[in-house]
């Protein structure tokens, strides 16, 4: 019977279909009307569980309440700081707090803004200036953002760009240590891919970019709309040599990887490697949008007056959640707990795949940034669709058939368990 529930879905739908952009596209016409934690509750009264954190924004879980507080309480106090006019409070404090969060010291001069596409414009502009070279090379299978100069670095999908073109020219690319861009067996040796990708980087300075134009190589630690692949610590250290020896800037886009999500505060830590740029955004302000650039305060100083900026640049309500969010991090030792549940998460994928050697070939990721990649294509969407129907939000990625798990960084044990029942109930019905 259509109850009021159905009915108020109905009409959102509708809105939907008519009036709001199908560019915009969606995994199903849901309308999310609460959030608590790991819970979503839609518009027709289901509560379901949510892996996808919003792609990978609610990191502390949805309404936190030390988060809800810092907005409430901060939105009392004064919304709209505009930077070119003063500064706020909760944004001197949380450039302060980063300072200290920082994989080096050496970052030590902050940029905000409040998207990831947008804060990859600014490091654009910012390695342009500072190398005074226009050349930027990316990585095969790269996702920098949908706006202009972000989707020119963009190399997952076309779709991303298609029919926007001519994106920003100087744009060259080189492969991912992934078996995909380099055309190899999924069994490929982790050193042999490192090599492979290595050498087309040297083609790629030789043939496309040279190393006297290049401005900047910007990589997705742990690639990320590209297939959820993690870069091998001596590939990332291959780079560092690189731009070293040409004076090109390294910029690692962390807008996903960052805070936590990997299992340390930046992904970059994990092979010891310091960026000249760093790039983040999403999971550290739990949901509201706000975005930043770091790098050395030396290369920030090559930007001229009023050469970045923008009206909502770090706004105040924003900042208070990033550094309610921050300091909750660090307090409760939220990587010990992503740690923990992704150790569950790679044993309860790998039993699976064990047991379907045939079916997922493979199980990759880091921390709380994991997918399975089956062998036939649209099976994640298949199972994405099947975990739906069973109450779990999970998202796909890239143009393989990679299903993508991106919990909330405070998700339990009981939580994880529930989610890997589901999903393997979910893949056994798709390829009974
Ligand atoms: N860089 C990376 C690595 C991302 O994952 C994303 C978003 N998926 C972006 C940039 C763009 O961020 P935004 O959607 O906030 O513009």
């Amino acid at each position: 019977k259509a109850g009021p529930e159905s009915q108020s879905t109905a009409r959102y739908q509708s809105i939907a279909r008519n009036h709001i952009a199908p560019a915009l596209g969606r995994l199903r016409d849901h309308v999310f009307t609460s959030g608590r934690g790991l819970r979503v509750e839609t518009s027709d009264g289901r509560s379901l569980l949510d892996f996808t954190a919003g792609i990978g924004v609610t990191s502390l879980g949805h309404c936190h309440p030390a988060v809800t507080e810092a907005i409430v309480k901060q939105a009392s106090a004064i919304v709209h700081v505009q930077c070119a006019i003063a500064l706020s409070e909760p944004y001197t404090d949380l450039v302060e707090q980063l300072v200290g969060m920082m994989p080096s010291p050496s970052l030590d001069s902050f940029f905000f803004w409040n998207s990831g596409s947008e804060a990859n414009e600014a490091a654009i502009k910012i390695a342009r200036a500072h190398t005074r070279r226009n050349n930027i090379v990316v990585m095969q299978g790269a996702y920098h953002g949908r706006t202009s100069g972000a989707a020119a670095l963009t190399r997952s999908k076309t779709s991303f760009f298609a029919r926007s073109g001519p994106l920003m020219p100087c744009v060259f690319t080189t492969a991912f240590p992934y078996w995909h861009a380099l055309g190899v067996p999924a069994s490929t040796p982790e050193d042999e891919l490192v090599r492979l990708a290595v050498h087309q980087l040297e083609q790629t300075l030789q043939q496309q970019s040279a190393p006297e134009d290049t401005a900047a190589i910007f990589i997705e630690p742990v690639l990320g709309e590209g297939g959820y692949v993690p870069a091998p610590a001596s590939f990332m250290r291959a780079l560092r040599g690189v731009c070293d020896r040409h004076g090109i800037l390294l910029v690692a886009d962390e807008v996903q990887t960052g805070f936590g999500r990997t299992g340390r505060t930046f992904a970059v830590e994990h092979s010891g490697v310091t960026p000249d740029v760093m790039v983040f955004a999403k999971g550290f302000a739990n949901g509201m949008p706000l975005s930043g650039v770091v790098t050395r305060r030396d290369i920030m100083a090559s930007m001229p007056a009023g050469s970045l900026g923008g009206t909502y640049s770090g706004n105040a309500v924003a900042c208070a959640a990033a550094l309610a969010t921050t300091r909750y991090m660090q307090r409760h030792d939220v990587l010990a707990n992503v740690n923990a549940r992704s150790a569950q998460l790679f044993a309860g994928l790998r039993t699976l795949q064990s047991e379907l050697p045939d079916v997922i070939v493979d199980v990759r990721g880091a921390g709380l940034m994991v997918a399975l990649e089956f062998t036939q294509p649209g099976t994640n969407k298949l199972v994405q669709d099947a975990c739906y129907d069973r109450g779990l939000v999970v998202l796909t990625t890239s143009i393989y058939p990679v299903l993508r798990f991106i919990p909330a960084l405070v998700v339990d044990e009981a939580e994880m368990a529930e989610a890997l029942a589901i999903i393997r109930q979910s893949v056994l019905a798709v390829v009974a």
